[in-house]
């Protein structure tokens, strides 16, 4: 087993949301991101195993769909009589890909499923890249073309807090990540309009962080003004003037830990989230949970909980939730031993499963509608193919769809278990798979025997 899951809090439960119409152009979203990656000191890596946030969203809430529609990827060249009830979900690092490279059988797999119009989506936990930019690579790594309308990644569900009665469209936002620039231009892609990072705080602000910044040349390059100024003791501004922050994301994994964690931590710290400011009820024994975090503060996400991950070193190395342990842990240290309150999406989060359902839902209703098929019917069964019991496995078998459709969960050995160096042990109780195969072709494989399939073979 290559790690173990931090527990987070269930998430709440946010609205769905279009994207605004004034989103930038995905070649304009593509050009910034670029450019604001081109100062990071070292590349984005995938993770091999990730975690999420979920979605309760309103039943009768919209889904979030792309601006960019590419074209339908779907073929007319097997038109079934009947809509398949059933569906595939599928993870990409150690099932589609290992880092670069497809993994074999995997894109013949998924343009198998192209050419029969069984829908299928990409479910990841990997980030730090817009959705748009990300289904560009993997088109062009696996040969076959895919769309932003069934991909879903570790933070694609924060731009579902855009909408809904405690829309955060408007308010001010903190993000960081492992190129907190570009996580910046992926919040307002989604529709964030305030969006702060620390680099922003860190150059109006220096003495907020008394050491040699690490990052000083990407905080140079890429800070812009604050919208407001933060508060100064003594300094005769008045409170609502200053510098409030309305929300905490983490959308990958954070490369200046130290001040990033003493960022947050002050936060968790402030009265009603203004920066600069300390609440009166910070460990008030009259009051719930001493009254730490109970004056207001921004509300903390995390878009990934997987505590290591597999990269080109012979050991895995820390990933996302091994910065979040890091922040719970200063946490308790500060407080006495209270548990830091904090959201946590991915997989294997019921609500990444019920957002990425729905996204499924709707994009095989659009296939299959393209095809003929106007009424597609209920989607019955989803198989959840993935490599890693703890996010992909165990996602699957938790979650209860509100639909009544059944997740299957399909274990491969491309990825990060085997039986040499995981073992039996680590796909036991909610880690168990219902089948274990050898790789994505004979996943769809398995579950098209199972389905009762009749189609033309792969
Ligand atoms: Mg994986």
């Amino acid at each position: 087993m290559r790690g173990s899951r931090i527990l987070g809090t269930a998430f709440a439960r946010p609205n769905l949301t279009a994207l605004t119409s004034s989103s930038p152009s995905s070649s304009q979203i593509s050009r910034r991101i670029r450019s604001a990656a081109s100062s990071l000191p070292r590349a984005t890596q995938k993770h091999v195993r990730s975690a999420p946030f979920s979605t309760s969203a309103g039943k009768t809430g919209s889904l979030s769909r792309s601006n960019d529609r590419e074209s339908r990827q779907y073929s007319t060249k097997n038109p079934q009589a009947e809509a398949p009830p059933f569906a595939f979900a599928f993870d990409i690092d150690g099932v589609l890909l290992h880092v670069a490279t497809p993994i074999p059988g995997a894109p013949e797999a998924l343009k198998f499923l192209n050419e029969n119009n069984i829908p299928f989506i990409l479910l990841t936990n990997g980030g730090g890249k817009h959705e748009t930019e990300r289904v560009k690579d993997l088109s062009q790594k696996l040969g076959i073309e895919l769309t932003t309308d069934n991909f879903v990644q570790s933070h694609t569900p924060f731009r579902q807090l855009v909408g809904g009665p405690d829309s955060l469209r408007e308010k001010t936002i903190l993000v960081t990540g492992a190129n907190a620039e570009k996580c910046r231009l992926i919040a307002e892609a989604y529709g964030f309009r305030n969006v702060v990072t620390p680099a922003d705080i860190i150059k109006a602000h220096p003495e907020v962080f008394p050491f040699d910044p690490l990052l000083d040349t990407v905080y140079t390059a890429t800070a812009r003004p604050l919208p407001k100024p933060v508060f100064t003791p003594g300094s005769g501004m008045n409170l609502k003037d200053a510098l409030k922050i309305d929300a905490m994301f983490v959308f990958n994994d954070p490369r200046d830990w130290a001040y990033d964690i003493q960022l947050i931590t002050d936060l968790l710290l402030s009265q009603e989230g203004y920066v600069g400011t300390y609440s009166p009820k910070n460990g008030d024994a009259a009051l719930p949970g001493c009254g730490w975090q109970q004056d207001g503060q921004p509300q903390l996400y995390f878009s990934n909980a997987d505590l290591l991950w597999s990269t080109g070193f012979h050991l895995p190395r820390f990933g996302q939730g091994a910065f979040q342990a890091a922040v719970a842990g200063v946490w308790r240290r500060l407080t006495n031993g209270h548990e830091l309150q904090r959201r946590v999406i991915g997989k294997p989060y019921s609500e990444t499963y019920q957002f990425a359902e729905r996204v499924l839902a709707t994009h095989r209703h659009d296939v299959l509608k393209s095809r003929g098929h106007h009424e597609p019917g209920t989607l019955k069964s989803v198989y959840m193919v993935g490599d890693n019991p703890e996010s992909d496995i165990a996602g699957a078998n938790d979650y209860q769809s509100e639909a009544g459709t059944e997740w299957s969960s399909v274990l491969v050995r491309t990825g990060v278990w085997s039986p040499e160096h995981s073992g039996e042990k680590a796909i036991q109780g909610r880690f168990k798979p219902k089948v274990i195969v050898d790789d994505a072709r004979e996943a769809v494989r398995w579950a098209l025997k199972r389905e009762g399939w009749t189609g033309p073979s792969l």
